[in-house]
């Protein structure tokens, strides 16, 4: 590579950022990708993202059970650029869209928004997706919303981040008065408040000040809320953790950010520290070690696979994130698994309103693949020399079915599609030790849904589903495994690579099996 195609590329990697949003169900995150699409320009009206989340369309990309839940394809990334950065937003589907795709997508993000209710606190979907970016070791920043309305108290949100997600915290800025009584907020780094003004807040006026003692917060925000801003700040400085970049870059600290994303309130800031603060590019682990993205050469992994988007055609999408290198359109790469070279042709990229067709994608970009079935999750592409990306994990399956064609002489096509449909990472499947009976595994149970609906239209086979009362699936590593010690309110399966994997109906029969088995390790993830 010359010089100047160097720093071009140098450049492109740096300006980017690319993370997901995680959060529960109604904490605001359509509300606030919109707001930050409309920073960057990607849109012009707010609802837009709203409208599509709610709306059915009649196109010809949907799969059926999509149209019928509205879910939108394009959202699946959104690229924008502001303030000099070009932004990757993943979005990752809540209540009963979540599936394993979820987790699996959290693998492309360089870091995470964990976006929180001021008055709900850390709700259960957050804590799960929380757990897969923590272990992943990725920062994550945190922007407690819904600060119009009344909720808990900033020291208590904090302690509730230590307690449930065991992460300390950092916070950036620090609300003047809280729900109806909020006048604006103060800004830690900067030091400057942001005051709301006029009836119904929709002013902003900045005010840079010496610090949080400044007499000028009294005149502004009034003497009762200006003492207790400075109370407030004063045990926070003694007691609090100081900013530690460090830290934060290694996911051990969280710089939280408070605001309210229907008012804007706090948004600006929190979008400009984001963009300062979060993670270019990161390089990826493979066989020839780790990938950096400035490395010449292009190469990419699938982290998720939209099928069936046509039924009439039977296409699918497949996500690429881009590790390293340049892409451009019409590129031979390699397709490593299969040891074959394809032709990059059709690929997408996505914005809030439209699919277009990618020319040009850097390290840390997401391009959506035209996939005639060619393609698995975990895929790697390569241009040049041939290498594969570390597997991607497989996640603990939370709820569990067992399956059987109900009619038996389809057996063939049967075992096929939950061959195939496995190997795509639709489904998890186990085989119970004592019965050689087929389990399903999924995290979500539009999963289920996905599975029955294909196996019925791709392979002709009409399933059965009957749920089991599994709630619960640990891996087991251990020099020697007694099946007889898996009996009450458990299971002992094998997965498709021959790995045992304990199921348990509660908690409780999964304490018992790890007290038991003191030699054995009991683990959520495939080793
Ligand atoms: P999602 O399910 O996380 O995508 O949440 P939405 O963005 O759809 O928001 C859920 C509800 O919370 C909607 O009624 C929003 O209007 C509302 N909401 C979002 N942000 C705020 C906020 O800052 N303050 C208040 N009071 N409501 C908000």
């Amino acid at each position: 590579m010359n010089q100047a195609d160097e720093k071009v590329l140098r450049d492109e990697v740096d300006k980017r950022r690319t993370f997901a949003i995680i959060s529960h169900p109604d904490a605001g995150k359509t509300t606030l990708t919109e707001k930050l699409l409309l920073f960057g320009g990607a849109i012009r009206l707010a609802g837009t993202v709203k409208a599509r989340k709610a709306s059915k369309h009649a196109t010809s990309d949907w799969m059926e059970i999509e149209k019928q839940r509205g879910i939108s394809v394009t959202s699946s990334v959104m690229q924008f650029d502001y303030d000099g950065h070009r932004i990757n937003i993943l979005d990752t589907p809540g209540h009963q869209d979540f599936s394993e795709d979820t987790y699996r997508t959290l693998t492309a993000a360089d870091s995470a928004v964990m976006l929180i209710d001021v008055a709900k606190g850390v709700e259960a979907q957050t804590i799960k997706l929380f757990q897969v970016c923590a272990k992943r070791g990725i920062p994550i920043f945190t922007f407690i919303n819904k600060l119009d309305r009344e909720g808990q108290s900033p020291f208590d949100l904090m302690e509730e981040l230590e307690q449930v997600l065991g992460i300390r915290s950092v916070p950036m800025n620090w609300p003047i008065g809280m729900g109806r009584e909020l006048n604006g907020i103060y800004d830690r780094m900067k030091n400057q408040v942001e005051l709301f003004q006029g009836d119904d807040h929709s002013q902003i006026k900045v005010q840079k000040v010496e610090d949080y003692r400044d007499p000028i917060i009294k005149e502004m925000a009034g003497e009762y809320h200006a003492n207790q801003l400075v109370e407030e700040l004063e045990l926070l400085d003694v007691a609090g953790d100081p900013f530690d970049y460090e830290k934060v870059k290694r996911g051990e600290l969280t710089p939280v950010f408070f605001g309210s994303a229907i008012n804007n309130f706090g948004l600006q800031t929190f979008l400009q520290n984001f963009l300062e603060l979060a993670p270019k590019p990161a390089p990826r682990r493979s066989t020839e070690g780790e990938i950096e993205p400035v490395r010449e050469k292009f190469s990419g992994y699938v982290f998720k696979i939209q099928a069936n988007m046509n039924p009439a055609h039977r296409d699918r999408i497949a996500f690429l994130r881009i590790v390293s290198g340049k892409f451009e359109r019409g590129m031979s790469v390699k397709h490593v698994r299969v040891g074959k070279d394809i032709k990059l042709a059709q690929p997408q990229q996505f914005l809030a309103q439209d699919r277009d067709i990618v020319e040009t994608a850097y390290a840390g970009d997401i391009i959506g693949l035209f996939d005639p079935g060619i393609f698995r999750i975990g895929d790697s592409l390569v241009e040049g020399q041939s290498f594969e990306f570390e597997e991607l994990p497989t996640f603990s399956p939370e709820i569990f079915a067992k399956v059987t064609a109900k009619n038996a002489l389809k057996h063939k096509q049967y075992q096929k599609g939950i061959d195939q449909l496995t190997e795509e990472g639709t489904i998890q499947v186990f085989r119970t030790v004592s019965f050689d009976d087929t389990i399903l595994g999924v995290v979500g149970q539009l999963q289920f849904e996905v599975f029955e609906y294909r196996m019925k239209n791709e392979y002709g086979v009409d399933v059965q589903l009957q749920r089991q009362s599994f709630q619960f699936a640990r891996w087991i590593v251990a020099p020697e495994i007694d099946p007889s010690k898996f009996r009450i309110n458990s299971t002992l399966v094998k997965d498709k690579k021959g790995n045992y994997v304990a199921l348990f109906e509660n908690e409780y029969a999964m304490r018992t099996a790890i007290d038991k088995n003191p030699d054995a390790r009991f683990l959520e993830m495939a080793p």
